[in-house]
């Protein structure tokens, strides 16, 4: 006669009941499975989740408790120092012969994963992992030297080659009960809810949870899919799918995503669709760089992936500025915009993450580390992979980066990409009334138009912090600088 077997189901970032394969291939071959997630903040080191990202967190959790409870099953929730501890105790209270999960690319997570597949494999437990949050293993796609790419474009193009279609899984219909006796600490014990009233914006802006993040799917496909291509760089439209925080908090697969945009492709009457769907997925793609890039180098979440920038002489005594820029108040327009943005709904648009992060590294040359940890406490989105990416291109220092000398003008993106300032009109109040000719240069406007549009430039919005094109020349020689000298290095 057959014992009936039970499996551990450890959630991290996959906090989805469907395509995920963890949770599939426990339901297929146990009798019992015990769905846990276990918080340990320590073991990732200066990358613990930030602020928003905890927020997130902590109502994802609640929607998958609430998930599993109407299959009949419960969510486990544990509190630990240390996951193998915690694992090797649950495994040894239900009784687990195997325990399952989804894999993860960070170092920190790679490294203790490593290690806790090894402790349970010499208990005599069996382990199974899963890819379920890339379209593509990060190490599968290399280029003719057998070598990572370092430029997305032929990056992408290999992983087209090799399909990005995938099955996509369906979730259980029912699960076995959890033991009474199998405790678990309440939610709130992790205290991942920020205590002052900070969030109060974010619940109003985002619904975590797996039903949520298939919602907005729906909305992105039937709304915007198919002018994405066109309206994905306007920040005052719902233009984009703001599907990230899913994606990083795994409430939705890429899988999923790609599969639902080739669908509408497949079925879709209107050309424009394809080129929507096409640029959907490329930027699907760049996330996915994101990750090989951060499993082949992962000392980039830290350093520069080009060296010569390891001695780039970024300015000293940054506080101040840095203040300014964090909190908003920089007097350039479209970047207070995009930070207030971010302090307020945990989310900036993509287009504006690029002008306000070329401002703080090129402008006010402070060191991209810096944005990226503000980035990283901030955003409901907050990854390593796509966060590192992001702030290494814009600094120029990382894989396929903007050269350094294509600095963004500020006021020319702002023109360009709001050019009836509705987006700083709707974060930055207080200019507000200014006419579409100056909202974005207010210390440009003539007396009479600030008095009328109700600002008092250095009292109600503050002068601009630094002169554009002289911050622009700075930046300028000290990348000359920078390249003469490693020249000589060299
Ligand atoms: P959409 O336009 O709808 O794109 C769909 C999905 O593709 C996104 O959800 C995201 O997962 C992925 N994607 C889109 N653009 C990029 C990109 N440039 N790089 C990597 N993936 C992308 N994204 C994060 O998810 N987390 C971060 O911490 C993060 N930090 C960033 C920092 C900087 C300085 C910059 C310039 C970009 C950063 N991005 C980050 C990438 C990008 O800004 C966001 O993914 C995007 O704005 C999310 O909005 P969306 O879901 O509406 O995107």
């Amino acid at each position: 006669m057959r014992t009936a077997c039970t499996g551990i189901v450890w959630f991290r970032q996959d906090l989805r009941l469907s395509d995920n394969p963890a949770l599939r291939e426990a339901s297929r071959t146990c009798d019992r499975i015990v769905p846990v997630y276990i918080h340990a903040p320590g073991e990732a080191g200066r990358w613990s989740p930030g602020g928003a990202s905890r927020w997130w967190l902590h109502h994802s959790l609640a929607r998958l408790d609430e998930g599993l409870r109407k299959l009949d099953s419960r969510l486990v929730i544990r509190t630990t120092s240390s996951s193998a501890d915690e694992i090797l105790s649950l495994a040894r209270a239900a009784g687990a012969d195997c325990i399952y999960w989804n894999r993860l690319y960070d170092p920190a997570s790679i490294q203790r994963d490593t290690r806790i597949a090894q402790i349970l494999q010499a208990g005599g437990h069996r382990v199974e992992t899963f890819s379920a949050s890339l379209l593509n293993e990060p190490w599968t796609a290399l280029n003719r030297q057998g070598r990572p790419y370092r430029v997305f474009t032929p990056y992408w193009k290999a992983c087209l080659e090799a399909g990005i279609e995938r099955a996509i899984l369906p979730g259980p219909r029912k699960l076995a009960r959890v033991p009474d006796a199998i405790h678990s600490v309440t939610l709130e014990r992790l205290g991942l809810v920020p205590t002052v009233g900070w969030a109060r914006e974010m619940r109003g802006a985002w619904q975590p949870g797996e039903s949520a993040a298939r919602r907005r799917l729906k909305h992105f496909l039937d709304v915007s899919l198919t002018d994405y291509d066109v309206r994905r760089d306007i920040p005052s439209v719902d233009g984009t799918s703001r599907l990230s925080p899913y994606l990083h908090h795994g409430e939705i697969s890429p899988a999923q995503i790609a599969g639902a945009v080739l669908e509408r492709l497949a079925s879709a009457k209107d050309a424009r669709m394809s080129g929507g769907a096409e640029g959907l997925l490329r930027e699907l793609g760049w996330r996915e760089f994101g990750y090989h890039l951060l499993y082949h180098f992962p000392h980039t979440t830290d350093r520069p992936l080009d060296d010569r920038f390891a001695h780039f002489p970024w300015s000293k005594r940054f506080r101040e500025p840095l203040r300014a820029w964090q909190q908003g108040r920089t007097g350039i327009p479209i970047v207070d915009a995009g930070m207030r943005q971010l302090w307020r709904i945990g989310w900036m648009h993509n287009r504006v993450r690029m002008i306000v992060a070329s401002f703080l590294t090129k402008n006010l040359l402070i060191p991209w580390q810096e944005g990226a940890r503000w980035f990283w406490d901030t955003l409901v989105d907050a990854d390593l992979a796509s966060n590192t990416l992001g702030w290494q291109w814009i600094a120029g220092c990382g894989a396929d980066a903007a050269p350094y000398f294509r600095i963004f003008n500020p006021v020319t993106q702002g023109r360009r990409f709001d050019p009836e300032g509705r987006y700083v009109r709707q974060w930055v109040p207080e200019i507000a009334h200014l006419p579409d000719r100056h909202v974005h240069t207010p210390w440009q406007a003539p007396d009479d138009v600030l008095r009328k549009g109700g600002v008092t430039l250095g009292r109600s919005y503050p002068l601009p912090l630094i002169e554009l094109r002289i911050s622009r020349e700075r930046a300028l020689q000290r990348y000359a600088a920078m390249k003469n000298s490693s020249r000589h290095a060299t």
